[in-house]
């Protein structure tokens, strides 16, 4: 393979930045399996490239920080994590190595490798004593608070030690979260991405009362610690934390690599038995003294491996094709399949992308297709397994929703409803609207509106402002209290200024960024609307495209009508992003770290405001790195690229002179 080292550079910068959004915001930006895909090419370049190796590679060290909204934690005994493997031959040759480099004889232990949040958890006289997060594998964060709103934990131990420091996942259940996620639809809510990271959301929870709603769970895999005992394996580890009332792993004993291929197998198969996900099967060297021998890397000990099972695959018959209508009028089919478990959920539709994908497939109603649930978070038809129809599904000649005639974009695969007024365009306006990104309304989600648009209140985004708690408070599960705060939340959002109403508008290609940097440039949106798309397009990062979209929707006569009921309602169309100064003009921020006095995305927007821009990664075009408390490795590697660094002190003189 040719690899270079600007491609190493910018893979190691990439699996840090989903690094960070995993284990410290709990939000993943990709799927596992992406993730494992690209840290494997990492390790295949170093494998290459030893010297390319940096010390603060993913490979190098245990993910994850140590937030200080905690308070520390030292772990006396390390929590590390485990060597991947992707085969069976991988498993057989570990097994093998461990047989040729300690005494015999060897037992290994395989369990489920259960899909959560490590932890320590320490009990002294036999009574919970403390928790800890994993952290960095050395110093964790303390939650014991939270991990005492954990049901499955014991606080009180039977014939404990009398320190006893335990490692178990907390997870969890998957009742709980499709109750919590149900929940969440009803109220608008932002919903659950997965039990994995609401877990590690959950625990890191300030503040108990919350934790204690998600209804966390706990299983125990390892002693940590035990004073004044000895144990001679795991096995009998697994054992004594049982009797000592703890809920620990399920565990099978086995000698050869046939035993432990087929506990990996058994283990496989019954996932869906499991309450909880799990990510693999770990196959650990029993003895505990043969662990000694073999020690640990840096990252993980050398007396264990963790299977990671295949992306499932698995056949369903289609019995419907559905097409979807996006709030750009895009139309996207989806075949709705006899349903599967996978992966840990039921699968009952699949996403089959477009009409090129479907005629590539030449699927059709009546066949049995593969579903996939890999790289994508959704499931995708993969192939037609089994024929049983005429030809292949076409695509309707009117959306089905409004019926008014459809046409393909002339620049790819996309088709589209060209109705102006269609409902299902219309509803998911709204929930765009009220988004996060755009005027961030609380409380509006997709059940809220779907439901106030069921009672006849709102057609258009502009009709919100002009709702009343009495018939709000009418509308089916909203009630008088919600019913109120959606109306002071609708009346606060009026101020929210031009950037956020541009992106509110779902003007084709004006995401959230092209609104802040048109809003940057216009003071007013009457002044936006009156530019010429020549003028548009000397903007900054804005195209001749775009310029076209943005005219395209001020001239339509259903847009000038919101204008008007926005402008009526008194919404602010008043730029708040006007540039104090130019004083960051050209320069480019990177932030790393807590800092105390702005939160993150504060002292984004007054970067933004001086003109300058705030940016995720380091490299040497940077101006500056601001750095807060417990700064992450972009701060090394500023000092590595000799990129100016700033502490908050620098940088509230450089905006107060
Ligand atoms: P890991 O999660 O693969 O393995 C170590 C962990 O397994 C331990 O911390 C332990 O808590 C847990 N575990 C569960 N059951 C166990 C058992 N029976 N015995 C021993 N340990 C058990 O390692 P990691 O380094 O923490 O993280 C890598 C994982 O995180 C990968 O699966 C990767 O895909 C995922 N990740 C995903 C993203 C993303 O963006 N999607 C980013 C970073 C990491």
């Amino acid at each position: 393979m040719n690899y270079t080292i600007e491609g190493y550079n910018a893979l190691v910068e990439r699996l840090l930045e989903l690094s960070v959004a995993y284990y410290d915001n709990d939000a993943p930006l990709v799927s596992d399996f992406e993730y494992d895909r690209m840290n494997n090419e990492l390790k295949a370049m170093e494998a290459a490239h030893p010297e390319w190796v940096r010390p603060d590679s993913p490979t190098q060290h245990v993910g994850g920080h140590v937030s200080e909204a905690f308070a520390p934690v030292e772990h006396p005994v390390p929590l590390e994590s485990l060597q991947d493997v992707f085969s069976f031959e991988e498993v057989t040759a570990f097994v093998e190595k461990m047989d040729a480099s300690v005494d015999a004889p060897h037992d290994y232990v395989a369990e489920p490798k259960i899909d959560g949040l490590s932890v320590a958890v320490e009990y002294r006289g036999g009574v919970l004593y403390r928790g800890a997060t994993r952290g960095n594998g050395a110093v964790g964060e303390d939650v014991t608070e939270n991990l005492r709103t954990i049901r499955s934990l014991p606080k009180k131990l039977k014939n404990a030690p009398e320190r006893i420091i335990v490692r178990g996942e907390v997870y969890m259940s998957h009742d709980t979260f499709r109750t919590i996620n149900a929940r969440n639809e009803v109220e608008g809510l932002p919903l659950l991405a997965n039990p994995r990271n609401a877990a590690a959301g959950s625990l890191r929870q300030k503040d108990p009362a919350v934790c204690a709603q998600r209804m966390l769970d706990i299983i125990c895999f390892n002693i940590q610690l035990a004073e004044g005992v000895t144990y001679k394996d795991h096995y009998e580890t697994l054992e004594a934390m049982a009797a000592m009332g703890l809920p620990v792993v399920a565990h099978t004993l086995c000698r050869t690599p046939k035993d432990c291929g087929d506990a990996i197998t058994a283990i496989g198969e019954g996932r869906e038995n499991y309450p909880f996900d799990i990510d693999g099967a770990v196959i650990k060297l029993n003895d505990l003294a043969q662990r000694q021998v073999l020690g640990s890397t840096a990252k993980y000990p050398r007396w264990a491996v963790a299977y990671k099972y295949p992306p499932e695959k698995k056949p369903s018959r289609v019995v419907d094709i559905l097409i979807q209508v996006g709030r750009t009028g895009v139309l996207t089919p989806k075949a709705v399949i006899e349903p599967i478990r996978l992966a840990g959920t039921t699968v009952t539709n699949a996403t089959l992308h477009n009409q090129d994908f479907i005629e590539n497939l030449g699927v059709n109603v009546g066949d049995t297709v593969l579903v996939q649930k890999a790289g994508e978070i959704i499931p995708e038809v993969l192939e037609v397994v089994k024929k049983d129809s005429e030809g292949c599904f076409r695509f309707p000649e009117t959306c089905p929703v409004c019926g008014a005639p459809v046409v393909r974009d002339e620049d790819g695969a996309a088709i589209r409803c060209t109705g102006a007024e269609c409902p299902a365009q219309r509803l998911r306006n709204i929930v765009h609207f009220a988004s996060k990104d755009a005027m961030d309304i609380d409380g509006l989600g997709p059940a809220v509106v779907e439901a106030l648009d069921k009672a006849g209140l709102i057609r258009t985004p502009a009709e919100l402002y002009y709702l009343d708690g009495q018939s709000v408070a009418a509308v089916e599960r909203m009630g008088k209290r919600s019913a109120e705060n959606l109306i002071a939340n609708l009346e606060e959002s009026k101020g929210r200024g031009l950037a956020r109403l541009l992106c509110a508008f779902g003007i084709r290609q004006v995401g959230a960024k092209a609104a802040k940097v048109l809003a940057r440039h216009f003071a007013t949106l009457d002044e936006l609307m009156a530019a010429t798309e020549e003028q548009l397009t000397a903007v900054d990062d804005v195209g001749a495209v775009t310029a076209k979209y943005i005219t395209e929707w001020f001239a339509s006569e259903q847009s000038q009508h919101q204008i008007r009921l926005l402008r009526q309602a008194g919404v602010s169309f008043e730029s708040r992003e006007e540039i104090a100064d130019d004083r960051f003009a050209g320069k480019t921020f990177v932030l790393t770290g807590t800092l105390e006095r702005f939160t993150r995305s504060e002292a984004e927007a007054i970067i933004e405001r001086f003109g300058g821009k705030a940016s995720g990664s380091v490299s040497k075009k940077t101006s500056y790195v601001l750095a807060g408390a417990a700064p992450g490795s972009k701060l090394t590697k500023a000092q590595s690229l000799g990129v100016p660094i700033l502490t908050e002190e620098d940088f509230a003189k450089l905006i107060e002179e």
